[in-house]
């Protein structure tokens, strides 16, 4: 394993991630809605790049969603594009679009919900921080020669990255999702996952499988 190192969010990161946290908003369920669709992106990249080098790859284009009450997780892992080092740090550590003084405001006012400003303002991936304690991101990127990375963080104020040195890591991206002790009963449950992803993910052009079973 490479050495652990530990990052600082950008001040504009951990303000949302401090609001996304102590909100009051009661649709915590849209994070999954988040979490796939950026599976779903990734994916969408990996066919655009095969179909481009003439499709060799035969890795299915597939998310896959587990539950697991005893350890209180929820874990989306994809076979998409993945993130290399530095792609992690840009894409999950720091907000990319102009705005974010806004969303901030418009956040602490309260007149709009988070579920339209997360739209809005493309933030998608923290609002895991609404339901989660911990989150922790296996990932591979589709680069030749990219190792796999983990990055971690409970969301406050820095996050870790560690460089794996397995080889058998899949390209594409696992997130595990660990569950706050009061929202484990309700998210940590196969029948009730399905019932989100009908709901808010009705549209993904891919295969979605919760605990091995085609939603
Ligand atoms: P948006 O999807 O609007 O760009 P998000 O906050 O949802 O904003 O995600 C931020 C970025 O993190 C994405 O643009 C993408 O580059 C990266 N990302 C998030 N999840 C994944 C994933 N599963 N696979 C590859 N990249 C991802
Ligand atoms: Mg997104």
């Amino acid at each position: 394993m490479g050495k652990k190192t530990t990052h600082k969010f950008k001040a504009e990161v951990s303000q949302l991630l401090d609001i996304l946290v102590h909100s009051l908003y009661t649709n915590k369920e849209i994070f999954l809605r988040e979490l796939i669709s950026n599976a779903s992106d990734a994916l969408e990249k990996v066919r655009f790049l095969t179909t481009a080098q003439g499709g060799q790859d035969d890795t299915p284009l597939e998310i896959r969603i587990e539950a697991d009450k005893d350890a209180k997780t929820v874990t989306v892992t994809d076979t998409g594009v993945g993130m290399t080092r530095d792609e992690l740090m840009k894409n999950i550590g720091t907000i990319a679009h102009s705005g974010t003084a806004e969303l901030t405001k418009m956040a602490t006012e309260g007149k709009e919900s988070l579920d339209t400003l997360i739209g809005r303002f493309g933030v998608g991936f923290y609002s895991v921080y609404m339901v989660a304690d911990e989150v922790e991101v296996t990932t591979r990127s589709i680069e030749p020669g990219a190792k796999p990375m983990v990055w971690t963080s409970d969301g406050k104020t820095d996050y870790k990255l560690q460089e794996l040195e397995e080889d058998g890591v899949a390209r594409g991206t696992r997130i595990v999702v660990r569950l706050k002790d009061d929202l484990a009963g309700q998210f940590a449950n196969a029948a009730h996952l399905k019932s989100i992803i009908k709901k808010h993910s009705n549209f993904i052009n891919f295969p979605i499988h919760v605990d091995g079973e085609r939603v």
